[in-house]
């Protein structure tokens, strides 16, 4: 039992927020935006003091891990700055990064000795033309020598986080995972989900978990980690590879919703709070807080937006409503 006030009304117990702190990103990966994408207005986006006054009171309320994510959030000038001043909040136990990668050539160096060890870097393709089609920029090498220097740097662990897709990557799915095995990078696949801004998302395109465990378990043999304690919220269900040298994890959301277990909820760049990737309502956190509320008055705001969590998503539903916003938006 957490010392959480967040509590739902099925009991689930919220300790973990995930902050984008910006929607903008240098990639275009056709999962998630495309080319043109609209990004918000500046005003529209929380100031550093503004994300660190609520990461507060949301800390306050039992929140004890953060992860900050985007769009890119290394697009984003003094993020090093950011961490370290979250750093400091008592109570925060754990901060973690989401990034493309790219970023890590420059920022790396300062974003671990700003405190920041732990980070999750996408990488869906070691293929340079498959690359350039996925993200629409031409830079593979460049994430690769980002996670060199994150490597050099002392993060750990280095969490490599793919999104395979039929037709795209199915074939390099074990090529993916030596790579990680060889270079002691922690792999995830994430299930495709529709949260895609271009509407591509559909079962031709889409790779269930299990089809990847079986073509990687072919190769290098798999078993099941048991999952107890603070490990079973984690979204990712983990395998041993047998010869001892890691594991891989698999987000299967489509196909294996972790809705039950979940303890996440999300405040995106412009200060909305979300309760699920898939709601459709969102909490307005960022104008009271400029009107000058009481915290004890956002707090209540948030108490109340986690007690009225939808059960699950229902991406698998017939009258299933995608959302409007899309993944970068959201803060994946
Ligand atoms: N830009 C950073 C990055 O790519 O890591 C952080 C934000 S990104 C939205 C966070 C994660 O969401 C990435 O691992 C990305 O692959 C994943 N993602 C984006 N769109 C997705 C979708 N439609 N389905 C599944 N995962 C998605
Ligand atoms: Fe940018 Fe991340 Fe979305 Fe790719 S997945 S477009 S890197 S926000």
């Amino acid at each position: 039992m957490t010392n959480t006030r967040l509590i739902d009304n099925f009991n689930r117990e919220h300790t973990n927020l995930r902050i984008s702190v910006t929607d903008q990103c240098n990639f275009r990966c056709i999962y998630c935006m495309p080319e043109d994408m609209q990004f918000m207005e500046d005003d529209a986006i929380m100031t550093f003091d503004e994300i660190v006054h609520l990461a507060r009171i949301f800390v306050d309320l039992g929140i004890n891990k953060i992860r900050l994510t985007g769009g890119e959030p290394l697009v984003r000038r003094g993020v090093p700055e950011l961490i370290k001043q979250l750093g400091e909040i008592k109570g925060l136990k754990d901060i973690s990064l989401t990034t493309n990668g790219i970023g890590l050539i420059t920022q790396a160096k300062d974003l671990y000795d700003a405190g920041l060890r732990r980070i999750n870097v996408s990488l869906d393709t070691l293929d340079e033309a498959k690359f350039e089609q996925m993200t629409r920029r031409k830079v593979l090498s460049k994430v690769l020598e980002g996670l060199q220097e994150a490597q050099r740097c002392g993060f750990d662990p280095i969490k490599v986080n793919a999104v395979a897709m039929k037709g795209f990557t199915d074939d390099e799915i074990v090529d993916l995972a030596k790579f990680a095995r060889d270079n002691a990078y922690q792999l995830r696949f994430i299930e495709f989900m529709p949260l895609d801004a271009d509407d591509i998302w559909g079962r031709n395109m889409f790779i269930p978990g299990k089809e990847i465990i079986n073509k990687i378990g072919a190769v290098y043999p798999l078993n099941p980690v048991s999952m107890n304690g603070d490990a079973k919220h984690d979204p990712a269900k983990l395998y041993q590879f047998e010869d001892g040298k890691g594991d891989v994890g698999f987000i299967s959301s489509v196909t294996e919703p972790f809705c039950e277990q979940c303890n996440r909820i999300r405040l995106t760049a412009d200060g909305q709070l979300r309760t699920c990737l898939f709601s459709i309502t969102e909490t307005d956190l960022l104008t009271p807080l400029r009107a000058g509320a009481p915290d004890e008055t956002i707090g209540d705001l948030i108490i109340e937006a986690v007690k009225q969590k939808e059960p699950g998503h229902q991406i698998n539903a017939v009258n299933f409503v995608k959302p409007k916003r899309n993944m970068s938006m959201i803060g994946g």
